[in-house]
């Protein structure tokens, strides 16, 4: 069992702890899934993976600790929205590494190890049928491997991959979605081994899918995914490349009910929590948004100047300003249905 030291937080219901995140985030449809409750759990009772997220014996095995609501991002919600604040930002185009978009997260994490600033990253790689699997990284070796790099638009058990890595190494980086950059940032408030994530690498994003709904409503539109090289979304088009070089795209509206309840309450698409956020929208083809926000983040990209590593031009900005607006559009907190019954 491993031990944590924080304040108990207040319950909403004389229930056990894991009843209230149940009753207030899970059983509210506002779970995003990050996982921070399933890497924080002392018992390791919480189970997440391809399922939503749960503690099936929470009623007996459940130690009762508070560390589940300590962590999680949808406890008293208040979402965050907007670009967020940055030191600079760039488009860019790793020289050396291919990855989703320009490879700049790959190209910064690579950096970050050969500088020393990290000894690990947590990344997310894939198996055959594009289910997520989670690699550890510790030399820019590793990044040359395709699966390795790359969008995979499932969930990922990123967060208890990162608690293990802190417990391990005293300088970690990992990438994720906004989701789980503001969850770490929970644990980091009250959890002191998780002042070992040194380097916070956010994704730009709009929604996230279970793996299994994703691959079934694929294979019904004819979409085998083990023959996939490629699934990306751009302008509201969700797009799979094939080994052949053929491609496939279908409107993201068509996805509509398979995007998770909690992924329709997030207006975070700049991952506004994270040092440095990644993304497409704000570059041309090939190249990735880069918005530099912490001083350590600014080294890296500093040093990948000084390298020249990657080709560095400027990015529209705009662009990135109106997809954030955009998600608190389409996103309403409360929702609706919700302001209607209180
Ligand atoms: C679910 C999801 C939705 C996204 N939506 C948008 C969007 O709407 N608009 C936009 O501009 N960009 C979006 N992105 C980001 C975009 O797809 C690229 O990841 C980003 O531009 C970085 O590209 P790159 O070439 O620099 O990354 P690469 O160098 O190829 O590295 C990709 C990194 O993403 C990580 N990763 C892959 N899949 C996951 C996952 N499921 N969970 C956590 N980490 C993962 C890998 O570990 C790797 O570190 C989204 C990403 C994800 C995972």
């Amino acid at each position: 069992m491993q031990e944590w030291q924080f304040l108990v937080p207040d319950k909403k219901h004389k229930k056990k702890f894991f009843g209230n995140l149940k009753a207030e985030v899970i059983d509210a449809k506002l779970c995003c899934h990050c996982a921070a409750c399933a890497a924080i759990c002392p018992v390791d009772g919480i189970v997440s993976g391809d399922q939503p997220i749960d503690f099936p014996n929470w009623v007996k095995e459940c130690v009762d600790c508070g560390a589940c609501i300590k962590v999680c991002p949808r406890w008293e919600y208040k979402p965050l929205k907007g670009i967020g604040n940055y030191i600079e930002a760039i488009s860019a185009k790793s020289k050396r590494f291919k990855g989703q978009d320009g490879a700049m997260v790959t190209e910064i994490t690579a950096t970050a190890l050969e500088m020393g600033l990290i000894e690990k990253a947590i990344f997310v790689s894939r198996d055959e049928e594009w289910r997520t699997k989670i690699v550890t990284i510790r030399s820019p070796v590793q990044l040359y491997d395709r699966k390795v790099t790359g969008t995979k638009y499932s969930y990922a058990d990123v967060l208890p991959a990162l608690k293990d890595a802190v417990i391990e190494s005293k300088a970690v980086a990992f990438v994720g979605t906004p989701c789980m950059i503001s969850a770490v940032r929970k644990m980091q408030k009250s959890f002191k081994k998780f002042e070992r994530v040194k380097l916070a690498i956010g994704l730009f994003c709009t929604e996230n899918f279970y793996h299994h709904q994703l691959s079934e409503f694929l294979a019904k539109k004819g979409v085998d995914l083990r023959l996939a090289t490629k699934t990306d979304i751009k302008k509201g088009k969700f797009i799979v490349r094939f080994v052949d070089g053929g491609r496939v795209s279908f409107p993201v509206k068509e996805f509509e009910e398979i995007i998770p309840s909690g992924c329709k309450v997030c207006q975070d698409f700049a991952a506004v929590e994270s040092d440095v956020s990644v993304g497409s929208v704000g570059s041309e083809s090939g190249f990735s948004t880069v918005i530099v926000r912490s001083e350590i983040a600014k080294k890296v990209i500093d040093q990948i100047r000084e390298k020249g590593t990657a080709e560095i031009k400027e990015p529209d900005i705009q662009a990135v300003q109106k997809l954030c607006e955009y998600k608190v559009k389409i996103h309403p907190y409360p929702s609706k249905e919700k302001e209607k019954t209180q």
